[in-house]
């Protein structure tokens, strides 16, 4: 299939794109388009030639299956492209319809004449990715709308349609109807009535209040961005369109590659091709026949079923949410009221949309009503015995087919699979709290999970605005298995001598968007207590977080006791360092004959994110995560890992596998330094060793 297609309509050549799907800016595609021009160039019977893409997009921009690979900077790169086609000595009319973005604007910014379907979506999102636009999208977009809309467009990347740029120079014509022959009948124009070719790089501009503008930009793009460079080189590029063309795109090319070398645009790139790839697992083929989903049965209304219920409601997908009581039935629907009464509130939903949500949502106590539902979701306690008899239920009264899920957080997918006759329809769907805000979704594939109900599960993960990484089953699946690692140094700096808000905000000022404790303090400290007594009376000799007990004994669970590893004003969500808290953890090292240590926080970040990188590492090992990036984007989206650090096991990357595996080996000989906890995974070790990466 030929990456172009080329048809005259009289004297009009008509070029259209054609790289599913959203025209990305691959080789072909470019080597395509310059065929193409010089094909009609080449042509006299043509006087003008209309470039158009598919109804989804005129183009995207790069193509993401070339990132990393020789090809994306192979010639003719884009620039060889758009210089090619501002250089033609026939009109070349781009005709924009659905996603223009980055190089795919760049592209457009090169034609003549430009005419945009009046809802295209038109960006330069390159600043997402940590980079700027780097094909002429810096210089060429100021020339055409005035400043503060393109240092807008470029320094936000948001997406703007194409009517908010009517009566702009961008587009020559913004129009409803059918777009191939608006831009045909454009063409016929510009040759009919021999319009001058206009070349955006010839325009200059002319702002005499630019100066100050800029220097505004500076000052408020510097303090909002503090951890990324790239929006504050996006004001210093578009500075340079003042300058002669070339010096400017001299100017831009610099400050791209700058930018690409830097660690937060890696970080970013990273997570950008990680959610993609962790759609796909890697045994379940992409063809691979789907169940039908078109209604879903909740069952237990509070805290996390709530929540899950909405994320289905906001996708027009009806629930029946099932409880055990009439009461708390009623306050699980209350609540969801409520959250949708606050996003009205706040302008995000309107009143018809509320409704139409509430309308689809049927509140039950018989399991009658759920019998014809396609996806059923349990969110009851988390005790085995309860799950046992909820899936033993389900099994008995679900139609055939229906799946199966789990939000359970601890328990065994493989157990409860058991309690059915049917455990290739049942699979794990651990949501995050709050379910109905939080991207993360961890989906666990237990051992008899059928593949189309895993493929079933991703689908329906993306329609319903969910990141989902699939988790084989272990204790803690993915996210909290790391965690109690991270947790547990968290607390150890704690014993040797480290106060929880020194640790927090350590972690915070490195980028976490909440420290360890005040996590724990949000989360509540009774779920892990749970889970410990548990583990005590399992396994005497294991070790204790006497700490953490010890304010558990006291009724310190966190926020919602008003205390926990801080204290909390009524109604108040500030962490207060507490003088009781103190006193236990200084009884405490007294108790075991700890004399503290003065603490630095480059120690405690190592310390608590190496932990997590290293239990990463096993969980790959043991293939409980497909690829590093899953174990990535797993705190990326779920856990407040901060995106410029692009996750444990990138950050590991970057800091040089060898360094993170002398750290670990020092820390497990440092005095006091717990050994068996600092020994590195057999992967980090081996890749290490053979100079390689996670990712
Ligand atoms: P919750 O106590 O807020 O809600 C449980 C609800 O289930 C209650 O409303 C209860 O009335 C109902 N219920 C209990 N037995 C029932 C039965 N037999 N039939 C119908 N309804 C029944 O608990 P939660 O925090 O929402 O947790 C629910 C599940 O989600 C647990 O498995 C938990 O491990 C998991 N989870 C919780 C979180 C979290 O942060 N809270 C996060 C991820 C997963």
């Amino acid at each position: 299939m030929s990456s172009t297609h080329y048809e005259l309509n009289r004297d009009v050549a008509i070029v259209t794109l054609n790289n599913p799907p959203i025209n990305g800016l691959g080789l072909d595609l470019r080597v395509g388009i310059i065929a193409a021009i010089d094909r009609a160039n080449a042509d006299p019977a043509v006087r003008a030639v209309v470039l158009i893409g598919s109804d989804r997009a005129f183009s995207g921009g790069a193509d993401i299956r070339e990132f990393g690979t020789t090809k994306s900077g192979q010639e003719p790169t884009l620039l060889t492209v758009i210089s090619t086609l501002e250089a033609s000595d026939k009109p070349i009319v781009a005709a924009i319809g659905g996603a223009c973005m980055g190089g795919g604007l760049e592209l457009a910014l090169g034609c003549h004449f430009r005419v945009a379907k009046s809802d295209a979506a038109i960006a330069l999102p390159e600043v997402k990715l940590g980079i700027l636009p780097g094909a002429g999208g810096t210089q060429r977009l100021p020339r055409l709308i005035p400043l503060d809309a393109a240092l807008n467009m470029i320094v936000s990347g948001n997406t703007v349609p194409a009517a908010r740029f009517k009566g702009m120079a961008l587009f020559d014509e913004v129009v409803e109807g059918d777009l191939l022959t608006a831009a045909i009948d454009f063409a016929n124009k510009a040759v009919t009535k021999n319009y001058a070719l206009k070349r955006v790089r010839d325009i200059k501009i002319d702002a005499p209040e630019a100066e100050s503008y800029l220097q505004f930009a500076r000052n408020s793009v510097s303090t909002m961005s503090k951890n990324y460079p790239a929006p504050l080189k996006c004001v210093e590029t578009v500075a340079a369109a003042f300058k002669p063309f070339d010096e400017g795109m001299k100017i831009e090319r610099e400050a791209f590659v700058t930018l690409m070398n830097t660690p937060e645009s890696r970080a970013l790139r990273h997570a950008f091709i990680g959610e993609r790839a962790c759609t796909k697992i890697p045994d379940v083929p992409a063809d691979t026949p789907l169940r039908k989903i078109e209604n879903v049965a909740v069952i237990g209304a509070g805290t996390m079923g709530g929540g899950i219920a909405m994320n289905f409601l906001n996708a027009g997908i009806p629930v029946v949410l099932l409880e055990m009581k009439q009461e708390a039935l009623e306050r699980g629907i209350a609540t969801i009221r409520k959250n949708y009464e606050n996003s009205r509130k706040k302008g995000k939903l309107s009143t018809e949309k509320l409704e139409a949500r509430m309308a689809l949502l049927t509140p039950t106590l018989s399991y009658e009503e759920i019998r014809q539902a396609d996806l059923v979701i349990e969110a009851v306690f988390e005790e085995i015995g309860v799950k046992e008899q909820i899936f033993k239920k389900l099994d008995e009264v679900m139609k055939h087919g229906a799946i199966l899920a789990s939000n359970t957080s601890t328990l065994d997918i493989n157990r409860i699979a058991g309690f059915t006759k049917r455990p290739q329809d049942v699979v794990g769907l651990h949501f995050f709290s709050p379910a109905n805000v939080m991207r993360l979704l961890e989906v666990v594939r237990g051992e008899k999970t059928a593949k189309d109900v895993l493929a079933t599960v991703m689908q329906i993960a993306k329609k319903i605005k969910k990141v989902a990484v699939v988790s084989g089953v272990c204790d803690g699946f993915i996210g909290n298995r790391m965690l109690k690692f991270y947790i547990g140094q968290a607390m150890a700096l704690v014993e040797e001598g480290a106060a929880p808000q020194q640790i927090d905000r350590a972690l915070e000022k490195w980028g976490m968007a909440m420290g360890p404790f005040r996590m724990s303090d949000l989360a509540g400290l009774d779920i892990g207590w749970s889970i410990r007594k548990r583990l005590y009376a399992e396994n005497h000799n294991a070790k204790r977080a006497a700490i953490a007990d010890q304010l558990c004994e006291l009724g310190r669970f966190g926020q919602k006791t008003g205390k926990g590893w801080y204290a909390y004003a009524p109604g108040q969500r500030d962490a207060q360092p507490d003088q009781i808290v103190e006193e236990i953890i200084v009884s405490y090292r007294k108790s075991v004959g700890i004399t503290p240590r003065k603490v630095l926080d480059e120690e405690i970040v190592e310390r608590c994110i190496y932990a997590l990188t290293n239990e990463g590492a096993r969980i790959l090992e043991e293939g409980i995560a497909a690829r590093a990036s899953d174990v990535d984007m797993v705190y990326l989206t779920g856990y407040g890992f901060p995106a410029h650090r692009g996750g444990p096991m990138l950050y590991a990357d970057m800091m040089g596998l060898p360094n993170v595996v002398r750290s670990m080996r020092r820390f497990a000989l440092a005095p006091g330094g717990d050994a068996r906890f600092w020994q590195p995974a057999a992967l980090l070790v081996q890749l290490a060793e053979a100079g390689q990466s996670f990712s």
